[in-house]
């Protein structure tokens, strides 16, 4: 690569945010007041939630307080992969059997066309383009999870999945060493930022208050609590995701992991030439520690993948500032895939944190005997799970205040899910740091013994994390 680290722009929230602008920031709260529903959070999570709750009851009065601006989270971060993944749904078939799981997976499938469907209507432009999405085995233990992961695919209800050889995959994309892949139609490639500022724009043309620069530093029932005064609601919803950690009474409860991103220049007609990739699917692999990236509307590669993991004491970053290990290691990933790319300069790299929870199952929930809801704990799959949860969200809160009757969201296996808190530190970083140098070595040890086999380490890491 030619460009060094230091010429790299790097943080600035992220580069969708240098692409597309820094959005001017809405009024804080300005004292004391009341509403019916207080949304904490304006990610794609709190901002669904208000959009279909709106919707479904124009005369209820909704607030959303986000600390700094909608869309400063993953929501104006993640790599764009709007696709039907859900952590937690084969933990949730083995709590609540298979058929629970599949009308969740349903669900999830559903969501990726809802989204596309929404911002169709409200004229949302959000680069999207319904590609599907393409995971590559570039080992021969990867090609074994690879199947594996296809078989359970077709099992949970995905009739139209694919399975590729290494021919098939060339004639898509020209990923060294790939011995095979997997493509569902259930994905999108989309532009994040675009879509957190056109959604955040719908939610406050339909009446909702959105309220910015505005941290809200405890939750309890019927209050949120800033330094510029109180929310009182019968309904508060927590939608902070990976920085709920920083709520009073909740260090331990979702485990904020950062996940980081570089974007190249616009690559040449040439260089596009040599990659392939005209189906513009998001692209993944099968590595323990894994990469996703997608190719974006402007020709660009985005690449993400898992930097330092965790910082001690549940802290989050600063503005998503990277650092350059990460930077590089990223960058040699992207060759690695590409070889021909190896002159393309990175333009910008950015970190952020999404949110963890012990069993690495996404949740949503309402207490209906507090009134607090909140959704999340989504492990890096959350772009369009905040979508379903979001309408679940809605229609919980419609059930309990009389307005709705159960539906089919309600009834979906994730809801009111409850999970034990992860352990303090040390043990919370001793643990994450752990997991991920195992993840590492267990990738190495595979490209080099080209076993079919997957690493013992690792299988033996995900059961120490709780993960199977
Ligand atoms: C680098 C990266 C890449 C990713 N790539 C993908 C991907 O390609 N596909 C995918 O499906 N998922 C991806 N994810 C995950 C996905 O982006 C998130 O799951 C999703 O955006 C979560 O949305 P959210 O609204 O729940 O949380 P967030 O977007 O994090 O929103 C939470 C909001 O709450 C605000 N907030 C926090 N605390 C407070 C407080 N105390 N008071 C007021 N406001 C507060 C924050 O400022 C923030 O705006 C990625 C995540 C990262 C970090």
């Amino acid at each position: 690569m030619s460009s060094s680290a230091g010429s790299v722009v790097n943080g600035g929230v992220s580069f969708w945010y240098a692409d597309d602008g820094l959005p001017a920031v809405r009024q804080p709260l300005a004292g004391d007041t009341a509403a019916d529903v207080v949304i904490v959070g304006g990610g794609y999570t709190g901002l669904w939630t208000a959009y279909y709750l709106k919707k479904a009851a124009p005369f209820l009065r909704i607030t959303v307080l986000e600390q700094k601006f909608c869309g400063y989270g993953a929501s104006g971060r993640n790599g764009g992969w709007l696709y039907n993944g859900i952590a937690g749904r084969d933990r949730y078939a083995k709590l609540h059997g298979h058929e629970a799981a599949v009308r969740l997976q349903r669900a999830m499938n559903d969501t990726v066309d809802e989204v596309v469907r929404v911002l169709a209507e409200e004229g949302v432009e959000a680069d999207v383009h319904q590609g599907g999405v393409l995971e590559v085995a570039r080992t021969p233990a990867q090609l074994a999870r690879l199947k594996a992961f296809h078989r359970a695919e077709l099992a949970f209800g995905e009739k139209d999945r694919e399975l590729y050889d290494a021919g098939q995959t060339a004639e898509r994309i020209k990923v060294a060493d790939a011995v095979g892949s997997t493509w569902t139609p259930h994905g999108a490639r989309v532009h994040p930022v675009k879509l957190v500022k056109g959604l955040a724009a719908a939610v406050e043309a339909l009446g909702v208050t959105v309220h910015e620069l505005t941290p809200v530093t405890e939750i309890r029932p019927q209050h949120a609590v800033t330094p510029y005064g109180t929310v009182r609601a019968p309904y508060i919803l927590r939608c902070t995701e990976g920085f709920t950690a920083g709520l009073k009474g909740h260090k331990r409860t979702w485990l904020p992991m950062n996940s980081s991103m570089i974007a190249t220049e616009p690559l040449t007609d040439a260089q596009w030439e040599s990659v392939g990739w005209d189906g513009r699917e998001t692209l993944g692999d099968m590595a323990h520690a894994y990469m996703y990236a997608q190719r974006t509307a402007d020709g660009r590669i985005a690449l993400g993948g898992r930097g330092v993991p965790y910082r001690f004491g549940s802290r989050t970053d600063n503005d998503g500032r990277t650092q350059e290990t990460t930077i590089e290691a990223l960058r040699e990933i992207l060759v690695g895939f590409f070889p021909s790319l190896a002159g393309v300069r990175v333009e910008h790299a950015w970190s952020g944190v999404l949110g963890v929870p012990r069993d690495w199952c996404a949740t949503v929930t309402l207490d209906r005997s507090t009134g607090l809801g909140w959704a999340g704990g989504y492990v890096g799959s959350g772009v369009a799970t905040a979508n379903l949860a979001g309408r679940t969200l809605c229609d919980l809160v419609r059930l309990d205040s009389g307005q709705g009757g159960r539906t089919e969201l309600t009834e979906l296996p994730w809801v009111g899910h409850k999970v034990r808190k992860w352990e303090p530190e040390p043990l919370r970083w001793l643990g994450v740091q752990g997991m991920y140098a195992t993840y590492r070595t267990a990738d190495r040890r595979e490209t080099a013994t080209h076993s079919a086999e997957s690493s013992r380490l690792a299988r033996w890491a995900d059961r120490v994390a709780g993960r199977h």
